[in-house]
């Protein structure tokens, strides 16, 4: 049995230092707001570059608040791609803002800026890029059709930790980002976790008061805010791990470089990297049009495979009266022939390679 991800491998690794670190939390009773918080946000804040990071509940609270502190809320547009997770979504519905789904380049995946540009009204505020299965957008041409358009940016970074630009981290590019720690993230806790960068210490001053009921000063209460505090537990799991990110991450593109060479000769097109920016792989992505076939030799095989994404958001029935008649031609046909295969730090050389010849056997059968 290979699994799309294996948590179980890396806790074992990891096992002697988590666990200390969790019975001194334990033993502190110090659960919320606490010392490995605060440590942790330092600790990010120097590893992506940015000026502040500020724990939150989970990956679309980072969104959500990175936006409501961007000054993004009703009546506003934000243009985003619509081959994503739904939370990218989701968080801008939140502030009452509308996304706008615009295609996406088919070969990284990512928005397209040439679409970004074509579809700016005088109601977009903003521009919400997702650095998508950890390959960076075109951060470049995004920032200069921002900057060209007095648009502000919030970066989706939820699979994207360690993803970097000419040494540039995601996350720092933007007004703000949200990045997540769900447990199969590139760097996940053991629960729920989010973390919201910027460099701006005025959206850094409402995320920190957003995400503890809009309070500064305890029971004094400046703005509704919300419950939504990354805790000391995870904190804690997330300063192990934040320590081993880089190797995490070496590992994975040393994963997909092993699959695409063996793969080479095959009739599927494998993850592009633009050579723009390191990709660090939070999934494995390739294109065919046997997808079924695949799919189910592999499963037989006891190897899982996912679908990463099949309905794009425009096509979803909570969007059907945003997009009615909304035709994206590039994502259509991705989501139809998309399928990612196993990848975590800890997959084997040798389980790559059963993978890889479980797929040649289907093709050629
Ligand atoms: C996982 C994910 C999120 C949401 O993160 P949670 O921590 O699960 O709330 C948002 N956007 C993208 C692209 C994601 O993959």
């Amino acid at each position: 049995m290979i699994p799309m991800v294996d948590l179980k491998a890396q806790y074992l690794q990891l096992k002697d230092e988590i666990n200390q670190s969790l019975e001194q939390v334990l033993e502190s009773c110090a659960f919320i707001l606490g010392p490995n918080v605060r440590a942790f946000e330092e600790e990010a804040a120097a590893y992506l570059g940015a000026k502040h990071a500020i724990g939150v509940a989970s990956g679309t609270d980072a969104l959500h608040l990175a936006l409501l502190a961007a000054g993004i809320g009703d009546g506003d547009e934000v243009i985003t791609t619509p081959f994503t997770f739904i939370a990218t979504a989701e968080a801008i519905r939140y502030v009452g803002a509308k996304p706008v789904f615009v295609d996406i380049n088919p070969k990284t995946f990512n928005i397209d800026p040439v679409a970004i540009e074509s579809a700016i009204t005088e109601k977009t505020a903003a521009v919400m890029p997702v650095h998508l299965f950890g390959q960076p957008a075109d951060m470049q041409r995004i920032v200069a059709v921002c900057e060209q358009n007095g648009l502000k940016m919030v970066e989706d970074c939820a699979q994207s930790f360690g993803a970097s630009i000419a040494g540039r981290q995601t996350g720092s590019f933007g007004a703000s980002a949200g990045f997540s720690f769900f447990p199969s993230k590139n760097l996940g806790c053991y629960g729920d976790g989010g973390l919201v960068t910027t460099d701006d210490d005025e959206i850094a001053d409402r995320i920190k008061m957003l995400r503890n009921h809009g309070s500064e000063v305890r029971y004094y209460h400046d703005v509704i805010g919300y419950n939504s505090r990354l805790d000391e537990v995870q904190a804690a799991i997330l300063r192990v791990k934040l320590k081993r990110i880089d190797d995490f991450n070496r590992n994975r593109r040393g994963v997909a470089q092993l699959y695409s060479e063996l793969m080479a000769d095959l009739p599927v097109t494998v993850p592009y990297e633009d050579g723009v920016g390191v990709h660090v792989y939070h999934q494995y992505t390739v294109l065919t049009d046997r997808r079924d076939t695949i799919m189910q030799a592999l499963q037989q095989a006891g190897i899982a495979c996912a679908v990463y994404y099949p309905v794009p958001l425009h096509r979803q029935k909570v969007f059907a009266n945003d997009c009615s008649g909304l035709g994206l031609p590039v994502t259509e046909a991705i989501a139809e022939s998309c399928l990612s295969l196993p990848i975590y730090p800890e997959l084997q050389e040798a389980e790559i390679r059963r993978i890889v010849s479980i797929i040649r056997a289907a093709l050629n059968g």
